[in-house]
């Protein structure tokens, strides 16, 4: 093997580790934790192990965490009054709807009830325009966890070609937005991409966000080239046992070749949650109006 492997799960610990001194320095600034408010409708199990890292996490790092739970059959109604009056508490500072939300519940409607300045998921319209656009607001975590793996790697991004895999709202297209305030030449491809190999092959940065297991396979890559792989997809082991997780990167090929790429899982997985938190206290800081420390968190 010759990549360098990057450390999600090391960079992760060092950002929370970062997030609990500043979360301190604010309780003392404004006589009050930073808050996060997180809202779970139904019993999906794995929203529900996600909910409660989340809240552990969070506890963990100094902050005062809320879980409100509705049952699967809570009206819209119900959940937008429950969004309205945490845009309205004062302790929370930042609001994070667990996503998917039972069928009858329209996603965009409710995430669009969340108020732009607690949006630490970064998912509303206001959010997505305010990257677009160059303004201060919240990035969705996953991508924006990829960048600061990629910055630490890299240094400077600048004029480097980079090659996004995946064009969701969650994932790709902010992936996309965030390489290219960094002067990177960016190119979404998508699944009707002509050619995908020759494509990925121009790439000094390859983000494969695509939910497909081993896809991109070693001859894609440039020889050199960062891979940062965000698929999480679940294949049954090969001895027959449990389920073990993939990405949508050959690992064992790609690095052969890559000059340094993620793992999975440690790679892109633990930044996540990481992000939400830096995301909360930098939410808290701005609405707290106490000195905003995004050098600190990046
Ligand atoms: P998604 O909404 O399903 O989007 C997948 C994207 O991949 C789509 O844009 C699709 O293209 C594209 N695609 C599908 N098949 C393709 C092919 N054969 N060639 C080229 N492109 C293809 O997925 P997502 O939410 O962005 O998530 C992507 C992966 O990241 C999943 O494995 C997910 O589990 C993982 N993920 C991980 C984290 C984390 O680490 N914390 C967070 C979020 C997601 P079209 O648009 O043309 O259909």
């Amino acid at each position: 093997m010759s990549a360098a492997i990057i450390d999600g799960k090391a960079f992760a610990e060092g950002l929370r580790a970062r997030v609990a001194a500043e979360a301190a320095a604010f309780e003392a600034a404004a006589g009050r934790k930073a808050g996060l408010a997180v809202v779970l409708v139904g019993e999906d199990p794995a929203s529900e192990v996600y909910v409660r890292s989340k809240g552990r996490q969070t506890l963990a790092c100094g902050m005062a965490s809320f879980e409100h739970k509705l049952p699967a059959n809570a009206s819209e109604d119900l959940l937008l009054g429950l969004i309205a009056q945490l845009n309205g508490d004062p302790a929370v500072d930042g609001i994070l709807v667990q996503l998917p939300l039972p069928p009858h519940m329209e996603e965009a409607r409710v995430i669009a009830a969340i108020d732009p300045d607690k949006d630490v998921d970064g998912f509303t319209v206001a959010s997505a325009g305010r990257l677009a656009t160059g303004l201060d607001g919240f990035v969705p975590c996953t991508p924006l966890g990829c960048l600061m793996l990629l910055k630490n790697q890299l240094g400077d991004l600048s004029g480097l070609d980079a090659v996004v895999v995946g064009r969701s709202n969650i994932v790709g297209k902010p992936m996309a937005q965030l390489l290219l305030r960094e002067s990177c030449t960016v190119t979404i491809a998508h699944s009707r991409t002509r050619d995908l190999p020759a494509v990925v092959r121009r790439a000094d940065i390859v983000i494969a966000a695509v939910g497909r297991a081993g896809m991109i396979k070693a001859d894609w890559i440039k020889p050199g080239a960062t891979v940062i792989d965000v698929g999480i997809n679940r294949i049954p082991a090969t001895d027959g046992g449990k389920m073990r997780l993939v990405g949508d990167v050959d690992f064992a090929g790609v690095s052969e070749v890559a000059g340094a790429i993620t793992p999975v899982p440690g790679g892109v997985g633990p930044m996540t949650i990481a992000v939400l938190l830096r995301n909360t206290l930098l939410a808290a800081q701005r609405n707290a109006k106490v000195p905003v420390t995004e050098d600190a968190l990046a």
